[in-house]
């Protein structure tokens, strides 16, 4: 059975390229009917923080990003690595190194003097002798000397790196913690981790890892490397880059099912479908389909993403999702119309959840004044005759839906022989307070008749006062 895992180290917020690491690895395990694992990788005590842990969790959360196991966290694992360190300190496949920063530094400074790479040249990797005093050891993996490691990367193609690159690394630290390159080996074994699938920053680690693997003559898993997510200058996707925390595209309205596509989009693709549910995601991904190259951030591309989510989502989730974004602005929306009804009408124009609920505020609540700018144009006395005319036809409707709106405005228009839009528009602004609105009959249905005949009450005397003032 397929097993993949999100391994996040806990120092700051899930970012948009973290999400896109563990949409993948989550894909991946769906697809294959597999599983999926959250392991916080917090050994990093100094930098690792709770709330960079539940940030983590809220945005996976959100996303719908589930696991069938964790969060497993790897401060509780620490005996765990001690007794693997020790099993290769004692089968000699691991030693204590002794060489002082100083000493370090100095060695780095005249390999670099004589043209070579710096690395680490092995000095006490045979070591017999009487250990320094003072110096409080690291321990060091023997890597081996001969030969070379291929990752068969499911993205990437075989990938072969001779041994002879790769100088022996630290497992433990001098304090005796375990280092990344261990913890992650121990525990993608001990976990029975089938296909590890992570960012391509991590590429530089795998042939070591793998070595490990054979040391501990753990399977050796399958690898997916995934290229960055670029800026939009190129660089890779950072903070500078505006929206940081996965949680500030839910507050600015985006649906997860939108970005988790947005997501998959960037760096997958299956043919030239732009738009895929959920379902469709888990149905068609396949990690072969992964571009090789970075894929670059498009802020532009993700709204546009989002406004189909919108447009095409089951009404109940596009509902469930604004309402809070209702809530947020004190809109009672047990007052006055279906919030479904609301958004179905809204959807076709909204690009995010936030603008949807902005305009849908005076389905809920009264304005506080009208659209300046709506007004000059549209509340001009010229209007006053087909407001008024509109406003006694729609005061005695019996059936208060858009049809027979609609048939108001018309036969107000025709009586008075002027275009709709001259009845259209200055109703439009009464009803809804500015110059832009869904198909106006349906929205006045929405709004209901005792609102929209106060509303344009408050329009005619709009009107009036700016008759006067014009003298
Ligand atoms: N903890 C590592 C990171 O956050 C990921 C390790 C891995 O996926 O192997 O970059």
């Amino acid at each position: 059975m397929v097993k993949t895992r999100f391994a996040p180290s806990p120092t700051g917020f899930l970012h948009i390229g973290g999400v896109r690491t563990a949409l993948f690895s989550w894909l991946y395990a769906r697809q294959q009917k597999g599983q999926f694992v959250l392991r916080i990788e917090d050994t990093d005590r100094e930098r690792s923080t709770q709330a960079s842990v539940d940030a983590i969790m809220d945005g996976m959360h959100w996303l719908g990003l589930d696991y069938d196991e964790g969060p497993i966290y790897q401060t509780q694992r620490f005996d765990r690595y001690k007794a693997v360190i020790d099993q290769l300190l004692a089968e000699g496949k691991a030693y204590y190194c002794y060489a002082s920063q100083e000493e370090l530094d100095q060695m780095r400074e005249a390999q670099r003097e004589r043209g070579e790479k710096p690395r680490y040249d092995g000095r006490y990797r045979d070591f017999t002798g009487t250990p320094p005093q003072g110096v409080k050891p690291v321990i060091r993996f023997k890597n081996p000397q001969e030969g070379s490691v291929v990752i068969e990367d499911l993205v990437k193609g075989p990938i072969t790196v001779a041994n002879s690159e790769l100088d022996d690394l630290i497992i433990a630290r001098s304090d005796g913690t375990p280092t990344y390159n261990l913890t992650v080996v121990v525990d993608d074994w001990d976990m029975g981790m089938t296909h590890v699938i992570r960012g391509d920053d991590h590429i530089n680690n795998t042939p070591r890892q793998i070595n490990l693997y054979q040391a501990l003559n753990a399977p050796v898993p399958k690898f997916a490397h995934i290229p960055m997510v670029l800026g939009s200058d190129g660089a890779r996707l950072s903070k500078r880059h505006g929206a940081v925390s996965v949680l500030q595209y839910k507050e600015e309205g985006f649906l997860p099912e939108a970005l988790l596509n947005y997501l998959v989009r960037l760096g997958w693709s299956h043919g030239d479908q732009e738009i895929f549910t959920l379902e469709e995601m888990v149905a068609h991904f396949s990690l072969e389909a992964v571009n090789t190259a970075p894929s670059t951030f498009n802020e532009e591309k993700l709204l546009w993403i989002n406004q189909q989510h919108i447009q095409t989502t089951p009404l109940s989730n596009l509902t469930a999702n604004l309402k809070p974004f209702m809530d947020e602005r004190g809109l009672d929306t047990e007052q006055g119309p279906s919030l479904a009804a609301v958004a179905d009408l809204l959807r076709e124009r909204a690009r995010t959840l936030v603008e949807m609920a902005d305009s849908a505020r005076y389905f809920y609540s009264e304005f506080d004044e009208f659209d300046p700018v709506a007004t000059k144009k549209h509340l001009r006395p010229v209007a006053e005759t087909p407001l008024h005319t509109l406003r006694d036809k729609l005061a005695r409707l019996e059936d208060w839906s858009a049809k027979p709106i609609h048939e108001c405005v018309q036969t107000t228009a025709a009586e008075l022989e002027v275009g709709m839009g001259k009845v259209g528009m200055p109703f439009r602004v009464a009803i809804t307070g500015g110059g832009q609105s869904p198909s106006i009959d349906a929205t006045a249905e929405l709004i209901g008749q005792s609102r929209c005949l106060a509303r344009m009450d408050r329009a005619l005397a709009v009107i009036e006062v700016r008759k006067s003032q014009n003298g």
